[in-house]
């Protein structure tokens, strides 16, 4: 009898044998579900995350065809002020660098609601986005930008470059992490590149995410977990060479990476780019070693969380959440928080107002709850904006609450 196949390597096609971290069941992250859907069935599936003992590409599974992912991924991505910052910053620099006018062409993958698009809109350069989900190109084109509802790959590279659409500049914010053809969509990437174009890709730095303890990124949204050095052996297979890299604060310490064709001589590769593979080396992440300490990582926080809530609820204290990301339900199914421990949270989207976090039917409402009920702990699930947060709960201090944030480690600010 043949044996099942087990899992391979999304790059590289290598079997895959190493657990990187299991995090149990968990439903899908961004399934927030309505008041009528408490009592149906919930779809658990495993995050079991895998490392490739040859391209050392961390990877989970897919479970679910990503058109049923992203017509659930729908958030308006212009609801963080940080984030909004960083993409006007990032526009300013960009446009300086490669000296972008009227005559260029950028193109973003995954551009969502427009959001960073329309800050080349403003500067007169034509942009496109590209964007599966249908519900938010409506935003988008009410802010000037000109949207494809369709996912990008190799396939609509192909469309667009045949005629004559080939892009000076090529966008990827957080969106390699959610490629299920990984190959494709990074020779989509050559195909519409024009010969002396840059593509720059922003992703969650692997390096940090393991240095950091940072597992509730993980999520089944997110397929791929990327280094620098893993990162230059895909974009390598495709013809494209990474002549430099931005070390960003975002998502908890992210990377920008600037690709070129392989023969455009006019970049050379930068110093930042040599250092961060080197110390990626020294880091041990090209070696098994250093990827199986983190699960003990994992689960030493998922005991100390446990310890600190249980501790306050035996004390009495109320203990409420502050937002209500993919991260956070990552983080209360893996460790099996439910009302029982965090009454409720708060967001500012409301979009996700009157819903329930999936798995832990945890309520959401307005930030404005928190001033009714007056909580003396707050949990900031997105602890990547906790100084943007912790300004906005500012006022909570008037009846003493305590501010916390569970990783990298449990800590009251
Ligand atoms: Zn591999």
């Amino acid at each position: 009898m043949a044996e099942t196949p087990g899992p391979i390597c999304r790059f590289c096609g290598n079997p895959l044998e190493f657990t990187f971290v299991d995090l149990g069941m968990s439903p899908f992250c961004e399934s927030y579900l309505r008041e009528d859907q408490l009592d149906q069935m919930e779809g658990f599936f495993p995050l079991h995350v895998y490392v490739c003992d040859r391209c050392f590409l961390v990877q989970l599974e897919e479970y679910l065809p990503p058109e049923e992912i992203f017509t659930q991924y729908a958030y308006f991505s212009a609801y963080s002020d940080s984030w909004l910052a960083h993409s006007k910053s990032y526009v300013d620099m960009i446009t300086e660098r490669l000296g972008l006018d009227g005559s260029s062409q950028v193109v973003e993958l995954a551009s969502n609601d427009g959001y960073l698009l329309q800050y080349f809109v403003q500067k007169g350069i034509p942009a496109l986005g590209i964007e599966p989900a249908a519900n938010v190109a409506p935003a988008a084109e009410e802010r000037g930008v000109e949207t494809l509802v369709e996912f990008f790959d190799h396939e609509l590279a192909q469309r667009l470059a045949s005629v004559g659409r080939t892009a000076d500049l090529i966008i990827g914010n957080n969106v390699l992490a959610q490629v299920p053809n990984l190959n494709s969509f990074v020779e989509g990437i050559r195909v519409l590149l024009a010969p002396a174009g840059v593509a720059t890709i922003e992703f969650p730095h692997l390096l940090r995410l393991m240095a950091e303890n940072q597992f509730d990124t993980i999520y089944h949204e997110h397929f791929s977990y990327f280094s620098f050095s893993t990162a230059e052996r895909i974009f390598a297979a495709h013809g494209l060479t990474l002549f430099d890299v931005d070390e960003l604060p975002t998502h908890g310490g992210s990377l920008r990476i600037y690709a070129r064709h392989v023969n455009d001589d006019s970049k050379s590769v930068s110093a930042a780019a040599q250092a961060l593979r080197d110390r990626e080396a020294k880091a041990g992440l090209n070696d098994l070693d250093a990827y199986r300490r983190f699960r003990e990582q994992v689960e030493a926080t998922k005991r100390d969380l446990l310890a600190f809530l249980i501790e306050r609820r035996r004390e009495g204290a109320s203990v409420v959440g502050y937002g209500a990301p993919g991260k956070g339900n990552t983080l209360l199914n893996y460790c099996g928080i439910r009302t029982d421990f965090l009454e409720y949270t708060v967001d500012r989207n409301p979009y996700k107002h009157g819903m329930y976090l999936p798995g832990t039917h945890i309520p959401i409402y307005p930030p404005e709850k928190i001033s009714e009920t007056k909580p003396d702990y707050i949990l900031i699930l997105p602890w990547n904006l906790k100084d943007e947060i912790s300004k906005q709960l500012a006022y909570t201090a008037e009846w003493g609450a305590k501010l916390v944030v569970p990783i990298p480690k449990v800590q009251t600010l």
